[in-house]
């Protein structure tokens, strides 16, 4: 059975198109975004105030694609787009967009990187996405210098994405290293830069971003999002909330200190804060405010200062916030009429909690991928049900399957859910394996366990009741049990092991690693120093999140399957029972 979006959800009003870059589709005006005109504020830093209208922006990111043609050599109708990888690897900034666009205007693939990457993760991206330069920021710089020249990018193709000097500590770009208001005084001085010469088609072919992702199974991949996918995906989301918003919003704006601010602190290098905050909030006409960095006092007075309207959050900020009503007291929060989360699943006690002290804010729950370039489903403010993912956006629909593959046909039967839209991404680079067993009959194995259930309203909501692929979620950030696993194997005491997800209070899970110890660790060695010697293991090489907070455990076998697979859900269904025995 097929499931399709509920009969409120408006068509998107017209084919998402497929023949422009994102930059146009964002800064030019016929292609409906908001009709604010060019005093609009897209971005402002929620540390300085600093701000851009977005006549700014377009003038930025034509100097930019300009100063960035000179210094690389890119133009935008020469050479292919694998050729013009630039990756970023930064704290969020106000100039990381403008970045992309121009990246995209030279007819370039930007490729974000986890601002919390070890040297030897970042390499690994560099390499893998064949990027030819890196834009970073200060207080990242000796990380990103120690990767680059592994990588093979020289000295002279590293630059600095600017940060206000309270969060540099008055540090700015060292000497000869240029920054992007240099590359922009150069565009400047430089002729105007040749059209793209796109034709249709063009737009759904290319890729715009590689973004990270381990998918259901493996190590972290690059998945391949097109133009097209990210212009699909804002106009989904678009469309999916006009009918609320055309009610709810133009009461509010009857106020007179009503703003549309959002607030733009969840990362850049993950789709949720790139498509969802950067691209849907900015072609709709909001200001997204930019912090660098998650920190409880300056977000809150980020929220307080700004006026801030809607917060896009991760469940374990939620929960932060839940247990500490005391401290949001000390704050104006009272701008603020929504709150949409995603990433990972919102509790809904949780939800119950942050509901009770602040009783009139609309928390909605969104739940997409890296390979649905961002939401498939979304709650409305006018129908939310705790706990729930809410209903499909327009022009998306979705399956469930048991995993004999078996279609699901009636409500509340749990199997994996199956998705099609424009946005699916157009897959893994240079992995055929895994592009097939992900991208199937036109739709995308999401590799989650939901259910449909029909609401008292009367509409459809999908529930993600568990995950099936083999991937941790610690702050919404991903974890790659095989890529732990691989890890660990280069540590002397390790022999065997395997990584499952175990539930954490405040980061919604964690990685715990069960260990065959190797033979030729010496009796005298204590278990619990050996254990601690292989998370020190993991917390010397690997982003923070990484870490094994969950612990490790020694056992004499990993389970597996005839053919050498590990068999998590063993292990996870063991560490659930133990739990449940408390
Ligand atoms: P990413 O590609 O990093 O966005 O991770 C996507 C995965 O995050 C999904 O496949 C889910 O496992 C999980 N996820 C995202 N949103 C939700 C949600 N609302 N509820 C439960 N899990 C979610």
């Amino acid at each position: 059975m097929v499931f399709a979006p509920p009969p409120w959800v408006p068509q998107l009003p017209f084919d998402p198109p497929d023949s422009i870059p994102i930059c146009d589709f964002m800064l030019e005006e016929r292609y409906g975004r908001h009709p604010l005109g060019y005093s609009h504020n897209p971005f402002t830093c929620g540390l300085t105030g600093k701000t851009y209208t977005s006549l700014d922006v377009k003038e930025r990111v034509d100097w930019l694609a300009r100063g960035l043609a000179k210094e690389l050599g890119f133009q935008p109708n020469k050479g292919s787009e694998w050729d013009k990888v630039i990756a970023v690897y930064a704290v969020n900034t106000i100039d990381t967009l403008p970045l992309a666009w121009a990246t995209h205007r030279l007819g370039g693939i930007q490729s974000p990187a986890n601002a919390a990457y070890s040297a030897a993760e970042l390499e690994y991206q560099l390499k893998n996405s064949g990027a030819k330069a890196l834009f970073t920021c200060v207080p990242l710089l000796e990380v990103a210098r120690e990767a680059a020249t592994k990588s093979g990018i020289p000295e002279n193709r590293i630059y600095i994405l600017d940060l206000p000097e309270k969060f540099t500590d008055g540090k700015g770009a060292p000497k000869g290293m240029k920054t992007v208001d240099d590359l922009i005084s150069d565009g400047k001085k430089l002729e105007r830069l040749e059209p793209l010469n796109w034709e249709s088609g063009h737009g759904a072919k290319r890729t715009a971003f590689l973004c990270y992702s381990s998918g259901t199974s493996g190590l972290p991949k690059a998945v391949k999002i097109s133009h097209r996918n990210v212009i699909a995906n804002t106009m989904q989301v678009g469309t999916f909330e006009k009918p609320y918003r055309d009610t709810i919003i133009n009461d509010l704006r009857n106020q007179a200190d009503y703003t549309e601010n959002v607030l733009g602190l969840l990362p850049m290098s993950h789709v949720y804060g790139l498509v969802v905050i950067c691209h849907v909030c900015v072609y709709r006409g909001d200001g997204v405010i930019i912090l660098p960095k998650f920190e409880f006092a300056s977000t809150l007075q980020a929220i307080q200062d700004h006026k801030i309207s809607t917060l896009f959050l991760v469940p374990p900020i939620i929960i932060l916030m839940t247990k500490n009503p005391q401290v949001l007291a000390k704050y104006d929060l009272s701008s603020v009429w929504s709150l949409f989360t995603g990433a990972a699943p919102l509790g809904q006690e949780t939800a119950d909690d942050l509901q009770k002290i602040f009783p009139s804010w609309k928390i909605c729950q969104g739940y997409g991928l890296t390979e649905t370039c961002t939401v498939v489903s979304s709650s409305s403010p006018t129908d939310i049900w705790f706990g729930s993912s809410g209903s499909l956006l327009p022009a998306i629909e979705c399956k469930i399957v048991t995993i004999e593959g078996v279609e699901i046909t009636g409500y509340d039967q749990p199997g994996e859910l199956l998705v099609k839209s424009p946005a699916v991404v157009l897959g893994y680079l240079n992995n055929d394996q895994a592009n097939k067993e992900t991208f199937q009959d036109g739709y995308m194995r999401t590799g989650d366990e939901a259910v449909i259930r029909k609401a008292p309203s009367g509409n459809e909501h999908i529930f993600i009741t568990d995950r099936i692929k083999e991937l941790i979620k610690v702050k919404g950030n991903q974890v790659a049990p095989a890529e732990l696993e691989a890890h660990l194997l280069t540590h002397p005491a390790v022999n065997d092991c395997a990584v499952i997800p175990v539930p954490d209070d405040k980061a919604g899970e964690v990685p715990k690693a069960y260990v065959v110890k190797s033979l030729s660790i010496g009796l005298e060695e204590s278990d619990r120093a050996i254990a601690r010697d292989i998370q020190k293991h993991v917390e010397k090489h690997k982003a923070h999140y990484k870490r094994l907070a969950g612990g490790v455990e020694f056992i004499d076998e990993i389970p597996k399957s005839p053919s050498g697979k590990i068999l998590r859900r063993l292990l996870r269904d063991k560490e659930r029972e133990r739990r449940k025995a408390g």
